[in-house]
């Protein structure tokens, strides 16, 4: 009977601890650690490093030299990486120690500046705020609905949790030119300026096509702004709540509960005993939450990278579910030289490839339609927009040390082009490198669209950088940027016509 009753503690705790998890998540106490690799083995090492819960590499490289990134949950991950960092003699620093303090400030940017927003001439595109999917999806359907001739909304799919997915379509002839490029944006949900910048890219094109005629003329574009709807979004949620507070909250009220309340005292300081004469460690109950906590906290929100999907169909479910939330990396999902480089089996780690390649819906909507809407192959180019960078990156990601493709040079030319073009608008110049040497990665999409869709010319171009030093680039700075990519992008249009 004891034992029974005990059980019923347990079952109460667990409830009690799954409650409090499934609270708002914030980044309080998750720190920024820069190391700087001294060689191509130290990079690897940390590349490693990135696989482990609790770390999430910010940096897109992991180059000898080059400064990399990472956020890492507080207690023991914190610890374990320092340690590690220590015992390989890489050169570190420790940057912001509370990136819940970023996301606050951003939050207040995104505020005061949806307060200043002033009607722009009738358009609902707003580039001094990040917009939402709906309003995105809204004003995608505006331009549908004003410019018929030009404009053709495409569904692409249902996202997971069952957002649009949708593609526009811009065509001077009804999407008869002999040329198509594609361009596709927020594949990754945290990269927030990808979107803006696809969103200003379907601006210019519909809302100012006059000035843009050279671009139209024989060339349809498609562009999907938002491929991970449901990761977007989340990471859109507002996170206020301190979950320590609530942690400890909930940690008195249960010992309150059982040890002072019912005024049984144990004569062992560390235990206490409950109404039924169990005697429960305090540090057992305090370990319990914390482990709960801890490991739910190590996702998160305004920095989820992955979809929503990917769900666990096991009797563990809840288990898993409690170690870090479902979701697949939509840019490991794709079906060339799945899993060979770069990305995990882990449902944990931010790379998770998925169960087998196209297992998540959105990878599968992308790629249908893209087959689909290339059956007569004009499609010339795809242009997929990350952040951040920036760079200019060009098959193969999917390995070290493969035969670089065929026209390696070519694809290399157009991205010093593109680059020059942004530079001379102001920017800070792009790299523009093969992808694998950056970083070898399979299951991108980029890849697929050259290996598999034949699309000949394929680019992933990570965007600017900003904020704490990468994702959160403040709203007062999307205009800029999503302009000085714009002349990059008609540099690419260029060459996509003469393809
Ligand atoms: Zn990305």
């Amino acid at each position: 009977m004891v034992q029974l009753r005990g059980s019923l503690a347990s079952a109460i705790l667990l409830a009690m601890a799954i409650t409090v998890a499934a609270s708002p998540r914030s980044y309080h106490g998750y720190r920024l650690v820069n190391a700087v690799p001294r060689s191509a083995e130290d990079a690897a090492e940390l590349r490693a490093l990135a696989t482990w819960t609790g770390v999430d590499m910010w940096s897109r490289r992991a180059a000898p030299g080059a400064t990399v990134t990472f956020m890492v949950a507080p207690g023991a991950a914190q610890r374990r990486v320092l340690q590690r960092l220590e015992e390989l003699g890489v050169p570190y620093s420790l940057g912001e120690h509370d990136v819940q303090s970023l996301v606050e400030r951003e939050a207040r940017d995104q505020t005061r500046s949806r307060a200043l927003l002033r009607d722009d001439a009738g358009s609902s595109v707003r580039f001094d705020t990040y917009m939402r999917h709906g309003e995105i999806e809204q004003y995608l359907a505006e331009l549908a609905a004003k410019y018929p001739k030009l404009v053709t909304l495409h569904s692409v799919g249902k996202s997971y949790e069952g957002r649009n997915m949708t593609a526009i379509r811009v065509s001077l002839d009804g999407g008869n030119a002999p040329r198509a490029i594609l361009v596709d944006a927020g594949i990754h949900a945290r990269e927030w300026i990808a979107p803006a910048t696809a969103l200003y890219l379907i601006n210019r094109l519909v809302e100012h096509a006059d000035e843009h005629q050279a671009l139209l003329q024989g060339l349809d574009w498609y562009i999907l702004p938002v491929v991970n709807p449901d990761g977007y979004e989340y990471t859109h949620t507002k996170v206020r709540t301190d979950i320590t507070h609530h942690h400890y909250l909930v940690q008195t009220l249960f010992l309150t509960k059982y040890s002072r309340t019912n005024q049984i005292k144990s004569s062992r300081p560390n235990y206490f005993i409950t109404t039924n004469k169990i005697l429960v460690p305090r540090a057992k109950i305090s370990s319990v939450l914390n482990l709960v906590i801890w490991t739910k906290r190590s996702s998160g929100c305004r920095f989820w990278r992955k979809n929503r999907g990917a769900k666990r169909e096991t009797w563990l479910k809840w288990l898993w579910d409690l170690l870090c939330e479902p979701g697949a990396d939509l840019n490991r999902n794709f079906g060339f030289h799945w899993m060979q480089s770069g990305a995990s089996s882990y449902p944990c780690a931010e790379t998770f490839a998925g169960k087998k390649a196209f297992s998540e819906v959105e990878s599968q909507n992308l790629r249908d339609f893209v087959l689909n809407a290339n059956k007569d192959k004009r499609f010339k180019m795809y242009l997929t927009l990350h952040s951040y960078g920036p760079m200019i990156l060009y098959p193969w990601g999917y390995d070290y040390r493969v035969e670089p493709a065929p026209d390696a040079k070519q694809l290399a030319d157009i991205g010093n082009e593109a680059n020059a073009a942004m530079v001379k608008a102001g920017s800070e110049p792009f790299e523009v490198e093969n992808s694998a040497e950056l970083y070898p990665a399979a299951g991108g999409s980029d890849d697929w669209a050259k290996g598999e869709a034949d699309i000949a010319k394929s680019y992933t171009i990570e965007l600017h950088g900003g904020g704490s030093q990468g994702f959160d680039l403040p709203a007062s700075r999307i205009l800029t940027s999503v302009q000085q990519t714009f002349e990059g992008l008609k540099v690419f249009a260029s060459h996509a016509r003469e393809l």
